[in-house]
């Protein structure tokens, strides 16, 4: 088991024991559209009171983050929390035994620490077993689990293999997910998944509209993922709100993203992860290459979806082991061709709006939820800072993480 390199601070895992009112003073603070100096920040119960800049003297009884900058707590788009492996040595993330949910539950908090500590305090989570991350979801608001807010889609939709397209079918489980109990609703529009590229379209385009309609008429969005071009058209086409994954768009799909708002969530690190744990998974040796090609034409896709002004959101697709990865995704946004800005606003102002918490979520300003992340470094300069720089996490304005 390897050292944890942060302490989570459980000062109140129960709701409404924080102190009123805490002062924050930071040297540095991007509120999500400009950097401060100096900045003095309140926080009142779980909310941003006040944002005052250009303080050069900090007010007694703040607490000192001066040597640090202050970004919004960072949203993960595409998360399975509860895909979890001990790691113990012997075993392999996939092949597990069989746990109660309840148990997956209990061990998943591991994920959610994790996840805090890379400064996400808020993940959407596209796919689950049991209702566990609908347990979490609500768990975590109740401040009984110390983890990131959720948004959840359930079990996925997916077609059985053989089986012929039918679209009120597709409808009608999209209407089943969400009376369960999910927020969104998560549709596998091809195949691919793990040390498998394979781009096949497995979803037509009339099912993938029948259940984009069916979620929108209940006030829900949709999330598909393709792993091949064929399937994102269809997906953007059909009105998903997002489309994960994906390589080879062409110039038509692109220019349909951006004239519909569709966000597009790449992905892109997520197959270098399986590449540096095929270890703990077993993977066989020729598993790599078509890995590695799909990163290159994954982040090829990014670079011209970049150009042509598409919406773009962060999503580690993290599992078992990656978990305390989430944000290495940046460095790919930057790799295809965002300033470190642009490659934030992925994981906060754009994302945010796509959860429709826009209000609230994804920027540093008065009566904005305190979620607000201390990061060591020039995060505006150098996105690996972020990365690796996170010092200390606020959420809802309690201490979640501190060095
Ligand atoms: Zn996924």
């Amino acid at each position: 088991m390897r050292l944890l390199p942060f302490l989570l601070v459980v000062l109140a895992a129960a709701a409404g024991v924080q102190p009123a009112q805490t002062v924050l003073y930071f040297g540095h603070l991007w509120d999500g559209t400009r950097l401060l100096d100096d900045v003095v920040v309140t926080v009142d119960q779980q909310k941003i009171a006040a944002i005052d800049a250009g303080r050069r003297e900090m007010p007694a009884g703040a607490v000192d983050l001066r040597g640090y900058t202050a970004i919004p707590g960072l949203i993960d788009l595409h998360t399975h929390i509860t895909y979890y492996w001990d790691r113990k040595p012997g075993t392999r993330p996939l092949g597990q035994p069989r746990r109660r949910p309840a148990v997956t539950v209990f061990l998943a908090q591991d994920n959610a620490r994790r996840t805090l500590e890379t400064g996400v305090t808020t993940i959407r989570d596209l796919g689950a077993w049991g209702e566990t991350d609908y347990a979490m979801r609500d768990l975590v608001a109740m401040g009984a689990m110390i983890g990131p807010r959720m948004f959840v889609a359930g079990q996925g939709i997916s077609a059985g293999r053989g089986s012929t397209p039918d679209p009120a079918a597709m409808a009608k489980s999209a209407e089943d997910r969400i009376k369960a109990g999910s927020d969104w609703v998560k549709v596998y529009g091809s195949r691919g998944s793990f040390d498998s590229v394979e781009t096949t379209q497995t979803i037509t385009y009339d099912e993938m509209k029948a259940i984009v309609d069916a979620a929108h008429a209940l006030g829900h969005k949709v999330a598909i993922h393709s792993y091949g071009a064929s399937g994102v058209k269809d997906a953007v086409r059909a009105g998903a709100d997002s489309v994960e994954h994906g390589i080879e768009l062409d110039d038509e799909t692109l220019a349909d993203m951006v004239r519909r708002g569709t966000v597009w969530v790449p992905t892109i690190d997520h197959n270098r992860y399986y590449v540096d744990a095929k270890d703990d998974y077993g993977w066989k040796p020729d598993a790599i290459p078509p890995l590695q090609d799909y990163i290159a034409k994954n982040l090829e896709a990014t670079r011209r979806a970049v150009k042509a002004g598409v919406k773009i959101g962060m999503g580690s697709d993290a599992v078992y082991s990656m978990f305390g990865q989430n944000t290495r995704e940046l460095e790919w946004m930057v790799k295809a061709g965002m300033t470190p800005a642009q490659a934030l606003a992925t994981a906060t102002t754009t994302a945010a709006e796509l959860l429709d918490r826009k209000d609230t979520l994804g920027r540093l300003a008065p009566g904005f939820t305190a979620d607000i992340v201390a990061v060591e470094g020039k995060p505006l300069e150098n996105i690996g800072d972020v990365i690796t720089g996170v010092r200390w996490v606020m959420k809802d304005g309690l201490v979640v993480v501190k060095r």
